[in-house]
């Protein structure tokens, strides 16, 4: 689960990470009103969706008065704004945080995450920070420094002194570093992160530390522990066909092809992702009917996968242990009747009852296409999409 930069900063506030004084608007009037609080000449209004790069985007706007402040926050709210992590379609501003504006010496990079493969927690930091800092771990990426804390062992000065010192930090911004990652730390931990995101993280012309911005991200599997950063949540940066899947118990991820799938069991899954590349096609999404799935929820998940337009054509790969062959099929034949279903199926079926399975489909009347195996029910569905 991801969070807005103005939730994030007040978790920075409530754990003492200085960030700029700053309020939620939803209007432009509210904005307005705002910045008169702040009483602070520069103000910044900025987009709050879960998404960065909105600096570049029009999404961060300097202003010098009231009156700029309701025009910069008239022009945000309601637009969608498209930035290069949003995708093309974009994502809908909602809300504007109008926080006072920072007299910036120096942008710099901080994050932790979770490194999957090392089990450890890295810290990732880098003086090149903001705006460009994709730029930079593109073309100079030994200016961004990883040390990795073991989670086991704790964080030790010694890791942040290396650190600070091939950064080549002057030694007043080395022991701001030093407690600032010693808090964030404590902090990953508290809260469960994944990932926890500074950039920029400024230094002023006095020698204070910063955060200008802030990405959240929460090990889904642990909010259950923490009913405070779920409250959080805004349903609304979410895909709507993930929110309505997980309430019917499926687990629907939405992705870029066009080949829908319907698989049972996250493994095999993945496996026909694979697959579907492999063949030379591209998955539209990941979904997971779950081992016991009823004709209900068949039909349930045909419906989610056939909201998404790029669909062309749809891959049934079921591997029928719980969950019977013939079931299956009466639930792919009655939903492929009810919705009308415009585009070629693919079905793989294997496991029990499986033959029952197959004439039901056979005797259906329908277009639908059988496969042998998961590579022959591949290559079938990629060349479908084609046509
Ligand atoms: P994003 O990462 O989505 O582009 P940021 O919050 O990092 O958004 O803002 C982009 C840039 O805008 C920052 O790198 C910084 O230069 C400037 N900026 C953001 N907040 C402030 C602020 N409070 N005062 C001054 N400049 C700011
Ligand atoms: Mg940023």
């Amino acid at each position: 689960m991801n969070i807005h930069e103005y939730q994030a900063k007040q978790l920075f506030r409530h754990n003492e990470i200085p960030v700029p004084k700053g309020q939620l608007a939803s209007s432009p009037l509210e904005a307005e009103f705002v910045y008169r609080r702040l009483k602070s000449p520069v103000a910044v209004v900025k987009a709050q969706i879960h998404a960065g790069g909105r600096g570049k985007a029009g999404g961060v706007k300097l202003v010098r008065s009231p009156e700029e402040c309701f025009q910069a926050a008239k022009g945000m709210l309601g637009t969608t704004l498209v930035t290069h992590q949003t995708g093309p379609e974009g994502k809908k501003v909602h809300q504007v945080y109008i926080e006072a504006g920072s007299e910036i010496a120096k942008e710099y990079y901080l994050a932790l995450l979770l490194d999957r493969e090392t089990a450890n927690i890295a810290v990732m930091f880098s003086t090149s920070g903001g705006m460009d800092i994709e730029e930079v771990a593109d073309k100079t990426p030994e200016k961004i420094i990883t040390v990795q804390i073991d989670p086991t062992l704790g964080l030790k000065d010694h890791l942040l002194r290396s650190l600070a010192f091939r950064a080549q930090l002057p030694e007043v911004e080395t022991q701001q570093l030093m407690v600032w990652v010693e808090k964030l730390y404590r902090m990953f931990l508290k809260y469960d992160f994944s990932m926890l995101e500074i950039n920029p993280l400024i230094v002023t012309k006095k020698n204070e530390m910063f955060a200008l911005d802030g990405k959240m991200a929460f090990d889904d599997n642990a909010l259950y522990r923490h009913p405070d950063i779920e409250s959080m949540r805004d349903l609304k940066e979410e895909d709507e066909r993930e929110i309505e899947a997980s309430k019917l118990g499926l687990s629907y991820i939405g992705l870029d092809g066009n080949i829908g799938c319907m698989v049972n069991g996250a493994g095999l899954a993945m496996a026909t992702m694979d697959i579907i590349q492999y063949a030379g096609g591209h998955p539209a999404n990941f979904l997971d009917v779950g081992g016991g799935a009823t004709e209900e929820m068949v039909r349930h998940a045909f419906r989610i996968i056939l909201q998404d337009t790029k669909v062309k054509a749809i891959f049934v790969n079921i591997f029928g242990g719980i969950m019977k062959c013939d079931i299956i099929a009466n639930g792919i034949v009655g939903a492929s009747k009810d919705l009308k279903l415009h585009v070629p199926l693919v079905v793989r079926l294997e496991g029990t009852n499986v033959n029952e399975g197959k004439k039901i489909l056979r005797e259906s009347g329908l277009n639908i296409l059988t496969a042998d195996d998961m590579g022959d029910g591949a290559r079938k569905v990629v060349e479908a999409a084609k046509k």
